[in-house]
């Protein structure tokens, strides 16, 4: 993890702020560690891209235990226990109209040659490949998070 945060300082450049806040206490999950570092990494090249005048971008861990159904946006989370990482920006922010886009392949707002659109498309089959589920929650002028949901896997088979 050390690399993967070196790798994102210099990621972000000189005007962005970038804080890790990792819950040491975080429980295991079964994915790929390499496919993680990709999805993090993607979430952190976008909100460095909505804040070309820099702001702080904010990478949190934590456990979560849901007891009931659990409304994240428009979607339901069944209860259970997971690993959330929340990736927030200061950034433009993205309207209900392109958050229902965002995760779909080659949607882009970007320039030709400055974004693929497939950086949330690939971070939201990695994601669902380990059984979590991925969420945004932005507010145009405000930011963004982004929120993932790991299962907590804690035996090793
Ligand atoms: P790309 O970055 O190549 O455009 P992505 O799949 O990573 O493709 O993102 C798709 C689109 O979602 C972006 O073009 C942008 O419009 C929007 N987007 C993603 N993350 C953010 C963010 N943090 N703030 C504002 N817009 C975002
Ligand atoms: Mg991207």
């Amino acid at each position: 993890l050390s690399d993967l945060t070196h790798l994102l300082n210099r990621l972000v450049g000189e005007r962005i702020v970038l804080t890790f806040d990792h819950d040491p206490s975080l429980r295991m999950i079964r994915a790929d560690r390499r496919q993680l570092e990709q999805v993090i990494m993607n979430l952190v090249v976008n909100a460095r891209d909505a804040m070309p005048q820099g702001g702080d971008i904010t990478v949190t861990t934590d456990n979560m235990s849901l007891a009931t159904p659990t409304e994240i946006g428009k979607a339901i989370l069944p209860p259970g226990e997971y690993v959330r990482v929340q990736v927030r920006d200061e950034g433009c922010g993205i309207s209900p109209d392109d958050q229902a886009k965002i995760f779909e392949p080659f949607y882009t707002t970007k320039r030709l040659g400055e974004g693929t659109g497939l950086g949330l498309s690939t971070a939201y089959g990695i994601v669902k490949q380990t059984g979590g589920y991925i969420f945004c929650d932005s507010t145009v002028g405000e930011g963004s998070t982004f929120l993932l949901f790991f299962p907590v896997h804690d035996r090793a088979d």
